[in-house]
């Protein structure tokens, strides 16, 4: 056998291999591609987990119900590594009344829609109010949180990552058109993870899709993020009304809580807003940007303890930061129970019921169109 089939062969086993409980997975080196069973779904469909490992010492874990990220672990200053990412050990929790959305893939569009409703080339379309009296995240069971998809593996020099595709039917969910998504992770030896979002369609149709990953940089299951750095690229934002639906104005941060352009600790003023429909952090940024820029520096967020650091990038315009007000000491996996304000989501997104808002970016895609997405959440340490 000569040294390339000796490999492959290799691989194969190694493959096979990482089949057997977790326990058995020392094997799972940097830059291959390990695949697990992650359980059923209620239907039976099985789920396959995968886990990702970059040089840099970071491991990701995702799985196909979903297409989501379900772990990250992640190495402190001192090198002590912790899973920083919220979500349950099988497909049975992610389909489980605790799962708030924890890493999936959100859509076919992410945030609310007042009343569900929007018009779309003189057609009224009716969503799901499955947050009354709006619709959330794509809505009811077949929404793209909920379903399984395919996944391709791929490994490259220095990365390495899983493409998951879903085909959503014509009218799936009260959508108009076929929509043909793909979304790609890869991650990178300096501890990059990017996510690339693609989708096209057969008839014209609104997409908005984004990641719902939740983080606590001490470790998933630790009590609070009062004390992380936050940091928002974001002179503006969009303030809502009592049902959490955007007024259509674009406000200033300027002598507001929501002022996060220089770095700073979260708890220090979120009981300003505990009060508020938004019930603490619960907003959606307009990312600064100037013309022409594509991808840039959206949100930092630090745990001056552990030192680790996640940078958010993306060429959206904007950033939902949302505080985990209504986590509610749900068990998360490995034991972890997951507290009010205990993590946080920064979701990289168009801004809240842009369907109704003329004036904001277009979240329209038509056929012979490509929607394209990208989101990087880079970790390091300080
Ligand atoms: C929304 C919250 C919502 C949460 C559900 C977030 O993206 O902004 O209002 O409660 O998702 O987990």
């Amino acid at each position: 056998m000569n040294m390339c089939a000796l490999r492959a062969s290799w691989r194969r086993w190694r493959r096979w291999l990482a089949l057997l409980p977790a326990a058995a997975s020392p094997l799972a080196a940097h830059g291959e591609v390990v695949v697990r069973p992650f359980g059923a779904t209620s239907d039976g469909t099985p789920v396959q987990s995968f886990e990702l490992r970059s040089a840099g010492g970071l491991t990701v874990r995702l799985s196909a119900l979903g297409a989501a990220l379900i772990g990250v672990d992640a190495p402190d200053r001192s090198g002590k590594v912790a899973d920083v990412a919220f979500g349950f050990d099988d497909a049975a929790g992610y389909e489980s009344d605790a799962n708030q959305y924890f890493g999936v893939t959100t859509g076919r569009y992410a945030n609310r829609i007042a009343g569900g409703r929007f018009v779309l080339d003189g057609e009224t379309y009716q969503l799901a109010l499955n947050n009354a009296p709006n619709h959330l995240h794509g809505g009811g069971p077949r929404a793209l949180s909920k379903v399984t998809w395919q996944a391709k593996t791929f490994e490259k020099p220095q990365q390495r990552g899983v493409k998951f595709s879903y085909v959503s039917p014509d009218g799936e969910e009260n959508y108009p058109g076929t929509l043909q998504i793909e979304v790609t992770y890869a991650l990178n030896d300096a501890n990059e993870l990017r996510i690339d979002y693609a989708a096209r369609t057969d008839r014209p149709t609104i997409v908005n899709l984004t990641n719902h990953a939740y983080f606590n940089l001490a470790g998933a299951g630790s009590p609070t993020i009062n004390d992380h750095v936050l940091t928002l690229h974001a002179d503006r934002y969009t303030p809502v009304d009592d049902t959490l639906i955007p007024t259509g104005e674009l406000a200033s941060v300027a002598g507001t809580p929501l002022d996060f352009r220089q770095p700073t600790r979260i708890g220090d003023r979120v009981d300003q807003l505990t009060a508020t429909p938004a019930k603490g952090y619960d907003h959606n940024f307009v990312i600064n940007r100037d013309a022409g820029a594509g991808v840039v520096r959206a949100a930092e967020l630090y745990d001056p303890q552990s030192g680790r650091v996640l940078t958010v990038f993306t060429d959206q315009p904007g950033v939902q930061f949302y505080g985990g007000n209504f986590l509610n000491g749900q068990a998360g996996k490995n034991g972890k129970v997951y507290a009010y304000r205990s993590g946080c989501c920064l979701e990289t997104q168009h801004y809240p019921d842009s369907p109704n808002k003329p004036d904001w970016p277009s979240v329209v895609l038509r056929p012979g169109q490509t929607y394209a997405h990208v989101c990087t959440y880079a970790f390091s340490v300080r």
